[in-house]
């Protein structure tokens, strides 16, 4: 009784500190209108930007994946596991988001978490140097502790720091680790002045673009497309289970850091292949962001991230200067960051309370996150509810 004791007084113990988190049940499919835990709710809460996790054209094909290639890929992508749905979209993305290098190549993960694992611990190991944004995502400093590298970690997208650090190491590899999109600030890095850096230090440059693939640059082809960034030493890090509406990831470099990861990053080898069906889907996904739908969806979303910003602005409490899609707004403390948002869930809008140690102590935030399957009607109940909480506050 003493070990589940031991776990029964930490759980009290987040429980005090006003940590303790909660899963919702979703019975309809991830929308901006959603009914969760048996309530109809507008969500504010996913990473669905585009609002194409519930189109009925990825349902489809998903179904038509299944029916071509099975539910299960049976093996690691190394032993049996890699179907020709993961090899057709491997191409496509290539030439989709591998516009920065010459000979781009990209190689398929099942999530975002073991692609930043193998990325990292592949391409800097002991003796290495890696430079990290202190608000990286925890998956980048996972790969960061797994690598045994060496790791300076600068203040958030301060390139005058990380340029001190970087003249003062003699490390014979330096990899500049860094999130595009910050997912709990919703600021975009420093990239043109990153990727200088990593040119003159003869370091490569790790950008991972979960927030920003299908939503941000030309087509959606991402943050780097955006910043008309060129580099045979940037490697590009983006994620399904987001704008693309699905899930997995992928890396996209040069041809020979890609072969590097396939033959020696151990979260590439050691764990099975994705679902092709999820991979044939994520083909039909890019399809869509790529045309006019695509087109269509960004440019809806770009105006509610703009009316967005006028309503905090308006509000008692402090926005984070974001132009993306996730808009935070700075409360303080857990427990009134918690009580705003059950304010907000009892009168049906879903805004989660970020916490530490997600976010830093003392910046617990709300979590407003946009799609394009929101309207208007949605954002003016929201900004009825926080104006009235304010004056309630
Ligand atoms: C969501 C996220 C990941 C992880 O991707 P999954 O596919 O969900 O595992 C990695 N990096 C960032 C910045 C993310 O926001």
């Amino acid at each position: 009784m003493v070990l589940l004791d031991t776990l029964r007084e930490g759980l009290a113990d987040l429980d005090v500190r006003g940590l303790t988190r909660r899963r919702r049940v979703a019975d309809t499919p991830c929308a901006a209108h959603m009914t969760v835990d048996g309530r109809e709710i507008v969500g504010f809460a996913s990473n669905d930007y585009l609002g194409l996790a519930a189109h009925p054209r990825l349902a489809e094909a998903i179904a038509e994946g299944a029916r071509r290639y099975g539910s299960g890929s049976g093996g690691s992508h190394l032993l049996g596991g890699h179907s020709r749905a993961h090899a057709v979209l491997e191409d496509e993305l290539a030439a989709f988001a591998g516009g920065f290098v010459d000979a781009p190549r990209a190689l398929t993960f099942s999530t975002g978490y073991m692609s930043n694992l193998a990325t990292v611990t592949a391409l800097a190991g002991r003796g290495a140097t890696l430079f990290s944004d202190a608000l990286n995502h925890a998956s980048l400093i996972d790969g960061a502790r797994l690598s045994r590298a060496d790791v300076q970690i600068y203040p958030h997208a301060d390139t005058e720091a990380l340029a001190a650090m970087l003249d003062a190491s003699d490390a014979s590899v330096k990899a500049i680790v860094t999130d595009t999109v910050f997912s709990m600030d919703g600021s975009i890095a420093p990239l043109a002045r990153l990727a200088e850096l990593a040119e003159r230090h003869g370091a490569w440059l790790i950008v991972d673009d979960a927030h920003g693939f299908g939503v941000l640059g030309p087509q959606g082809r991402g943050a780097v497309a955006q910043a008309a960034l060129r580099s045979p030493h940037l490697v590009y890090l983006c994620t399904f289970g987001k704008a693309v509406g699905v899930a997995g990831a992928a890396v996209i470099a040069h041809e020979t850091v890609i072969e590097w990861l396939l033959q020696r990053a151990r979260p590439y080898i050691f764990t099975t292949a994705a679902s092709p069906a999820d991979a044939h889907a994520v083909s039909a996904s890019l399809a869509l962001i790529a045309g006019d739908e695509g087109r269509a969806r960004r440019q809806h979303l770009q105006a509610l991230i703009e009316h967005t910003r006028e309503t905090l602005r308006l509000t008692r409490w402090r926005p984070i200067d974001s132009p993306t899609a996730v808009q935070p707004l700075v409360i303080g403390g857990n427990e009134q960051t918690l009580a705003l948002a059950a304010r907000l869930e009892a009168e049906g809008l879903w805004v989660p309370a970020i916490r530490p140690p997600t976010v830093p102590v003392d910046t617990s935030r709300l979590r407003i996150s946009l799609s394009a399957g929101h309207t208007f009607a949605d954002l003016e109940r929201l900004r009825a509810a926080l104006v009235r909480m304010g004056e309630l506050a």
